[in-house]
């Protein structure tokens, strides 16, 4: 007999949405072994870090230690990928083992990589080591960038080999989430014609992440705005910073507003407005620049879903919606201007029509350069110290810049405040690969390394030159797969 767990697991979401929620168990590990755990969030979390290195705590891990009163749930959800409607997706190959309260915050504990469920379909259920440390890896250095995002608690090595091109080793992700609820959850319980499952679904939401909506006139208007806004300010951030998630689907966006599902994202290097990188985004519907887009599009699937929640009047719930879907566009100029002016290190209140040419004529420049954006507004910084030649090197048209330059030091950027928000370190694509392939082989130290640049990203510190450095030109086109 197993020593009881030190971990209280509630079933929230299992107990207020059964429809929703398909009690399943992780298929077991043969050979358990932890590859990485992030210890201050356990600590977090109020979970051991010690015990969760002990055997049953990986156990507890790839979901084989199941603590009393828990109930692992395959969760049900719909989603339109790349914009075809699919009814029926669901946790395939993941369990939501349950929820913890941490600082009176309820929070999902969640395994990827656990096992067919009644939701594969087709897929075998499992994933690889290194996608699955791909997910630790990027969605950490998200976290220490400041940007809502599902949080990797632990990879563990499961001892099963997982076929794909190639027979590789297989792994569980255990991640945290201020919830998993999605934009697909809503559009599975409205295609039930259940209104009463819709309702609490919307209830739940509300209650776990608006619940100043409930106390709204309209509390189903305000959830959808509160969802909108969260989401105007989260793609924003992504734009800041480079990251194109590759895969926008309606089952891939949160009502949390935290970024979920890293699969074929990556961050630009070189400056392109339409950056695609994964390999099914043949049309770049997901591509850099059409992710504003691409979201608005998903916020109105998910106003769709409401509509019977909002009025009896459909008529009038459509007119309510289309309003509050108006809110998007300019909640997600604000808040990608406000990025940019700060990225900028522009003063507080400088008007409009002198900040935004600024910042449309440099992007235009580094598009035309293909400027490596990291390297390069980090390097503004130094140019705002007095000291342009970094910034100067690497851009194309020089005489077009230096023009740029008179322009911005004539309103004298804060270089402090620069340095700020503009990180130094991101999982570059090329040092994520050579750390994945290192960690597929056994070699877990190049991950190690790599997760001490990007954890710590505004830091500028000596030794972890390479880590800020763009790829090499050999690195050539990447391309991601899910
Ligand atoms: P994604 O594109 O990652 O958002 O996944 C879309 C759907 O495919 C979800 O329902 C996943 O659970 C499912 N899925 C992805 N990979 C697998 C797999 N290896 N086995 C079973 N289901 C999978
Ligand atoms: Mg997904
Ligand atoms: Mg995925």
């Amino acid at each position: 007999i197993a020593p009881p767990s030190p971990v209280a697991l509630d079933d929230r979401f299992a107990r207020e949405l059964p429809e929703l929620a398909l009690p399943w168990r992780a298929e077991p590990a043969p050979d358990p072994r932890l590859l990485v755990l992030d210890e201050s969030l356990a600590a977090e979390l109020g979970l051991d870090p010690a015990w969760l290195r002990g055997t049953d705590g990986v156990r507890f891990l790839v979901g084989d230690l199941v603590p009393d009163g828990a109930t692992p749930v395959a969760q049900a959800y719909a989603g339109h990928q790349f914009g075809g409607y699919s009814p029926r997706l669901g946790d395939g190959r993941a369990l939501l083992l349950g929820e913890l309260t941490a600082d009176g915050q309820l929070r999902d504990l969640h395994l990827k990589g656990s096992g067919r469920t009644p939701f594969a379909r087709g897929g075998d259920g499992l994933a690889a080591v290194g996608p699955m440390l791909r997910e630790y890896v990027l969605s950490q250095a998200m976290h220490a960038l400041g940007i809502p995002t599902t949080r990797a608690l632990a990879v563990v090595a499961t001892g099963r080999p997982v076929r794909r091109e190639t027979l590789l080793p297989g792994a569980v992700l255990a991640r945290v989430a201020s919830s998993h609820l999605r934009v697909g959850s809503f559009q599975y319980a409205r295609a039930t014609g259940d209104a009463d499952l819709l309702r609490r679904l919307a209830d739940h939401a509300i209650a776990r992440h608006h619940p100043a909506a409930a106390a709204a006139e309209q509390p189903y208007l305000a959830l959808f705005e509160g969802v909108a806004a969260a989401q105007a300010s989260l793609v924003a951030r992504w734009m800041t910073v480079g990251f194109v998630h590759g895969v926008m689907n309606t089952d891939n966006m949160t009502i949390s507003g935290e970024t979920i599902d890293y699969g074929p994202c990556a961050f630009v290097d070189a400056y392109d407005a339409d950056a695609v990188y994964s390999s099914i985004d043949s049309g770049g519907r997901y591509r850099y620049r059409n992710q504003p887009l691409a979201a608005e599009w998903n916020l109105a699937r998910f106003a769709e879903t409401l509509l019977p929640l909002i009025s009896d009047d459909q008529d009038r719930a459509v007119a309510l919606a289309v309003e509050s879907l108006r809110t998007f566009r300019p909640a997600y100029d604000a808040a990608w201007s406000a990025g940019m002016r700060a990225k900028l290190g522009l003063p507080e209140g400088l008007a409009d029509d002198v900040a935004a040419p600024l910042v449309d004529d440099l992007l235009a420049q580094l598009q035309l350069g293909h400027v490596d954006l990291t390297s390069f507004f980090r390097a503004l910084g130094r140019a705002a110290r007095g000291e342009a030649e970094p910034a100067r090197n690497l851009v194309l048209d020089l005489a077009a810049f230096d023009g740029w330059l008179q322009r911005w030091l004539a309103l004298e950027p804060d270089a402090a405040a620069m340095d700020r928000v503009n990180p130094v370190y991101i999982p570059r694509n090329h040092l994520v690969e050579e750390a994945l392939d290192a960690a597929t082989g056994g070699d877990l130290g190049p991950l190690g390394r790599l997760l001490d640049a990007v954890t710590a990203p505004y830091d500028e510190r000596p030794g972890l030159e390479r880590y800020a450095a763009p790829a090499p030109a050999d690195f050539g086109a990447y391309r991601t797969y899910c």
